[in-house]
């Protein structure tokens, strides 16, 4: 199988402080990576300087997607090129409809108009997929929408938009049970339709169980404390962060 990102030696710095400290993670394509951590270990840093946003300034090392190195390379370059992030807070859009956001997003990655005949074809097919009423699609982007309904309509930008890689960054948190099951439903589906390669940030159990995980990195104040399967990460929601990592340099 052939690498999608190799991270090499990576350091990331906000406001001259240096945030992560030589980060090193190869992530082959169509496979299912956790990046987990405790609280400020670094991870959505991480996957924010994947995405290329400009808060954060790549010191040193670089990130190569698809055999490119793309280190310097602007977020919308990057999206193009299939790089999804989903942030752990979605923003509100009032004046744009949740279908319009979508169109427009997939017409920007894509580079091509769409008919939007076939595109509410593809959107009521989704959203019946994870479980979403249709009335939806025509509200303003996340505008009153509780947090599971936020996170279904990133579940729904992932199925529509097709990224090859998707990073997840907390797309499970403060959800109820229903509202997981379908967030993993939503993932399996992109993984096996699409046929895309995740890296997902959660500490969620249940979401975990759904999941066939292939590699598990443990970030630690910005560097990668302890790498592992599937297992590691059972191990770390069993016995916590500190058990997982005593005896390893942190
Ligand atoms: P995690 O997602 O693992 O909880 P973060 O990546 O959000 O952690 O943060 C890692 C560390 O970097 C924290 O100490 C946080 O305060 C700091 N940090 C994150 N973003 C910035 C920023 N834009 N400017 C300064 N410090 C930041
Ligand atoms: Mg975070």
């Amino acid at each position: 199988m052939s690498d999608i990102l190799k991270i090499e030696g990576l350091t990331v710095a906000a406001e001259d402080t240096e945030l992560l400290h030589g980060i090193d993670m190869t992530v082959g394509e169509g496979e299912t990576h956790l990046l987990m951590g405790h609280n400020g270990a670094g991870k959505s840093t991480l996957g924010c300087t994947i995405m290329g946003s400009p808060e954060y300034k790549v010191t040193g090392g670089r990130i190569v997607f698809d055999g490119d190195d793309i280190t310097q390379e602007s977020a919308d370059k990057r999206a193009k090129r299939g790089i999804f992030l989903s942030f752990q807070s979605p923003v509100e859009i009032p004046g744009i409809t949740l279908s319009e956001f979508l169109r427009n997003a997939l017409e920007q990655v894509s580079g091509k108009r769409m008919k939007l005949w076939d595109f509410k074809k593809q959107l009521k097919a989704a959203m019946a997929l994870i479980g979403m009423d249709e009335s939806y699609a025509e509200r303003d982007l996340n505008v009153g929408f509780s947090g599971g309904e936020k996170k279904k309509a990133e579940i729904l930008q992932l199925l529509i938009l097709k990224p090859r890689l998707a990073i997840l960054d907390e797309t499970d948190s403060g959800l109820d049970v229903d509202a997981v099951k379908t967030v993993s439903k939503g993932i399996e589906e992109y993984r096996k339709s699409v046929g895309g390669t995740l890296l997902i940030i959660t500490h969620n159990a249940k979401i975990l169980e759904s999941l066939k995980v292939d590699r598990t990195h443990i970030l630690s104040n910005g560097r990668v404390a302890k790498e592992g399967d599937g297992e590691l990460a059972a191990q770390v929601l069993e016995s916590g962060f500190e058990n997982t990592l005593s005896g390893v340099e942190k």
